[in-house]
């Protein structure tokens, strides 16, 4: 559903309020970048809007001229979801507008905003939702797909708080969606990521954290990885009840906390992110070292906005990514085995393998409450991240995430996984990740909302035939 956007363009600038980037222009060039360094697309033309009028515009004016559509809300799917070479992508980034009601405790943000600028505003009143571990990850595109983070054991994913959206549908219209309205719409949009429309604003459900929040973390070199991997596995999922845990098996960074001759050391992050009070935080960590003592250890307090973007320089803008990602029932030993074997084989420093433990909130939430793409049963999100400088390391160690997810495979508790940590959206694996019953379901809600599957550049759902 190509063609060439000549001709019209001048009408797509009369119908927005926001600009409209062609390549001549001067802000076309950023305006096409993604998070993902290796991606290097040329849309036909980049539409900045400014307003819900303005989506249904650009929607609109694509279907009309029959011009393929991208949409960008912070540009961190991994394989650059959000630009298609000769597409017309509408960018999310100027609005980004979020509102707070300290009162009622929620928030309504546009469908560009970032986790930075969500969370500054909602700190304001020290109030936060789930967010992502990186802060430039968009809301949008997280929060469509699930969305985990430090909070995912307190208050579940960060769809599971959305409470209503406002939506551009394929055939230009401007909905709400909430359990009253479009209640088919306001299910799908929880999980089910941007196949149903362009989200332009989100309304969210909050709760009282920080300012202040607690952290650890404990780091045990490559050569105790075995024995450290099986702490975080017995002690982990366990403390993650009530607090933020991510293990990384990673490359220690060379921050001022850490000891020099461990700067850049591969080995086993356990990292514990607590919401109440020092003393309660205080009184988890034991069970850690009193298991496997670590080769250093860092805690402190922090402010919840610092928790929030301490690992942005893991991930930086521009790096060239790649990932693969199972759910795990179980970190056992035969998982433990492989990951040891494959943690020395990464080239690039950066690649690393974030693992989540779903506990708590998470797994209280019904299946079918909301369209996300995993089981609440599932204990573990496993993650490997190939993060690399240069093409030739990024060469490399997208063969190491293919051989690591390869040896994991067997272990998988489901032939899906995460669809916001898949690069490739193959269509078996984004309905392994819905099951049968909720694919058909989203299939069914499709057919209503995007019969035509505009909105495709995504884990697509393939509209059920009439
Ligand atoms: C370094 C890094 C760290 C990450 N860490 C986490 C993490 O801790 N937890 C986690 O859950 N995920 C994490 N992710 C995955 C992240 O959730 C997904 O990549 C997500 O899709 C990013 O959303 P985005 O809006 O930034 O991306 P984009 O690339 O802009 O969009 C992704 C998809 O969502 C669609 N989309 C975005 N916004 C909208 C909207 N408002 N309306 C309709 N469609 C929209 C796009 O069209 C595209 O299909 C991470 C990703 C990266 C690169």
């Amino acid at each position: 559903m190509t063609s060439t956007i000549s001709g019209g363009l001048e009408a797509l600038r009369n119908l927005m309020t926001g600009p409209v980037l062609l390549p001549a222009d001067a802000d076309y060039d950023k305006a096409r970048t993604v998070w993902n360094g290796e991606i290097d697309r040329r849309p036909a033309a980049v539409a900045r809007v400014q307003s819900a009028g303005d989506v249904a515009a650009a929607v609109g004016f694509a279907r009309e001229h029959r011009i393929e559509l991208t949409v960008r809300g912070g540009g961190h799917n991994f394989g650059g979801a959000a630009v298609a070479d000769g597409a017309l992508m509408i960018d999310l980034s100027l609005l980004s507008a979020v509102v707070v009601d300290p009162v009622a405790k929620t928030a309504r943000c546009g469908g560009g905003a970032t986790l930075a600028q969500f969370d500054a505003a909602t700190q304001e009143f020290g109030l936060a939702v789930t967010g992502g571990t990186i802060s430039n990850t968009g809301v949008g595109g997280l929060t469509l797909g699930g969305g985990f983070g430090w909070l995912t054991s307190r208050m579940g994913l960060s769809c599971d708080n959305v409470i209503g959206a406002q939506v551009v549908t394929a055939d230009a219209r401007i909905l709400h969606a909430s359990e009253t309205d479009n209640p088919d719409l306001f299910w799908a949009i929880r999980g089910g990521g941007g196949n149903f429309g362009v989200v332009t604003e989100f309304e969210f459900r909050l709760q009282p954290i920080g300012p202040l929040v607690n952290f650890a973390m404990f780091f045990w070199p490559l050569a105790d990885a075995t024995e450290a991997l099986r702490t975080c596995r017995d002690t982990a999922y366990e403390i993650a009840a009530t607090t933020g845990v991510l293990i990384g098996c990673l490359n220690a960074p060379p921050a001022p906390f850490v000891p020099e001759e461990y700067h850049f050391a591969p080995g086993v992050a356990l990292m514990v992110a607590g919401f109440d009070t020092p003393e309660e935080h205080a009184n988890l960590l034991p069970r850690i070292r009193e298991k496997r003592t670590p080769a250093f250890e860092f805690v402190t307090q922090m402010p919840y906005t610092a928790l929030q973007s301490m690992l942005d320089d893991s991930a930086p803008w521009g790096i060239w990514g790649y990932e693969k990602a199972h759910y795990l029932d179980d970190l056992s030993d035969d998982v433990i085995a492989a990951v040891v074997e494959h943690l020395p084989k990464k080239q690039s420093p950066l690649s690393f393998i974030p693992i989540f433990p779903l506990a708590g909130a998470f797994g209280l939430i019904p299946d079918d409450a909301t369209a996300f793409g995993g089981s609440r049963a599932a204990r573990w999100a496993f993650n490997i991240a190939g993060l690399a400088p240069t093409p030739e390391l990024h060469a490399a160690d997208r063969v190491w995430v293919r051989s690591l997810w390869e040896a994991l495979q067997p272990y998988a508790s489901s032939g899906g996984s995460y669809v916001n940590f898949m690069t490739d959206f193959d269509e078996d694996r984004v309905r392994a990740s819905y099951g049968e019953a909720k694919y058909e379901r989203l299939a069914q809600i499709k057919a209503i909302y995007d019969p035509d599957n505009v909105f495709h550049r995504n884990a697509n759902i393939k509209p059920a035939e009439a």
